[in-house]
């Protein structure tokens, strides 16, 4: 063999052994690049997981955290409520025979509403109290309708308070009988027992067979450890609808709330939806919802394309829970 032959065959096997080496190369690389790509995107997506669910919990524990104040807000307003008791005055009160079904209350009767870009429903809880009559002279002076979740108080000055509520059109929806929500809440049956205490205290008293209940707390409260939706089942058997709030003007608090407050709590987030079902309390611990009501329906009439309207079967609820 001559030496250029020799050489020839090295530069042969020298090009063959590089071309080798390229295809390792290229395969280890079409190997590694994917699996590389996997893993980085695999530990994104457990980064992003891990955020979701610390999100998820942080919203959770908010929300959670919300409705026990709101509930917690509820039940102090009767604590204090029950402290003062309504003084039993007879004679400062005239009451006429209570009007069963007045003004669109019977629960058989359709009712239509009327067309506005913007309602507004004024719901009072916890009623009645001493504040009722000024409340409903308040009502009376704007000629607006509202609504009064009531609980079942058997005293005199109550049942008169009551049927005074029925008697100048407004519509008179259920808050529980008792209000004591270990009560209320304890299991379907005492919930139950409960709802018809004070479904029979309305109808004795007024004629009037409420179709609307607001539960104490809200639906979204987080005493009850049976899940609401059980609760809210029952109501929709008894062809009852419940009414939450989306607007809280903040008169339920251990903090008693001036009237500016109230006030801007209370209408500053109307022109926003179209439907605003706010929440304020008829209680004796609570002056200055009654010193700010006046300002508060004098705001909304002042606004553009909205109406003041009482609960019907024809309003659209609010739901806290879904
Ligand atoms: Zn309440």
């Amino acid at each position: 063999m001559g030496e250029g032959q020799k050489s020839q065959g090295d530069a042969r096997r020298r090009r063959v052994q590089r071309l080798k080496k390229l295809i390792m190369l290229s395969v280890l690389v079409w190997m590694i690049f994917p699996v590389g790509l996997c893993m980085v995107l695999f530990g994104r997506i457990g980064a992003l997981n891990r955020q979701l669910a610390e999100t998820q919990g942080y919203q959770q524990q908010l929300l959670q955290q919300v409705a026990a104040v709101t509930a917690r807000q509820d039940q102090d307003v009767l604590r204090e409520q029950e402290q003062q008791s309504p003084p039993l005055d007879r004679k400062e009160i005239v009451v006429s025979a209570p009007v069963a079904g007045a003004d669109g209350q019977d629960g058989d009767m359709a009712v239509v509403e009327p067309e506005a870009a913007h309602k507004v429903y004024l719901t009072f809880d916890d009623g009645p109290s001493k504040y009722t009559e000024e409340i409903l002279d308040i009502l009376d002076k704007y000629d607006v309708k509202a609504t009064f979740f009531v609980l079942g108080k058997e005293n005199e000055y109550s049942i008169e308070m009551l049927q005074e509520i029925a008697r100048r059109g407004h519509t008179v929806g259920m808050h529980s009988y008792s209000h004591k929500y270990a009560d209320v809440y304890r299991s379907v049956e005492d919930f139950s027992a409960d709802f018809y205490q004070i479904y029979s205290y309305i109808l004795e008293n007024t004629g009037i067979q409420s179709t609307c209940y607001r539960f104490p707390g809200g639906s979204s409260n987080t005493i009850s450890d049976i899940d609401m939706h059980v609760f809210a089942d029952f109501l929709a058997e008894q062809e009852i609808e419940y009414y939450d709030w989306n607007v809280s003007s903040g008169d339920g608090g251990s903090v008693l709330l001036d009237v500016d407050t109230l006030v801007r709590n209370a209408t500053s987030g109307i022109p926003g939806n179209g439907t605003s079902i706010i929440l304020m309390h008829d209680a004796a611990s609570r002056p200055t919802t009654v010193e700010a009501l006046p300002q508060i329906i004098e705001n909304i009439l002042a606004m553009e394309d909205t109406v003041i309207l009482p609960i019907t079967n024809d309003t659209t609820p609010i739901h806290h829970i879904k």
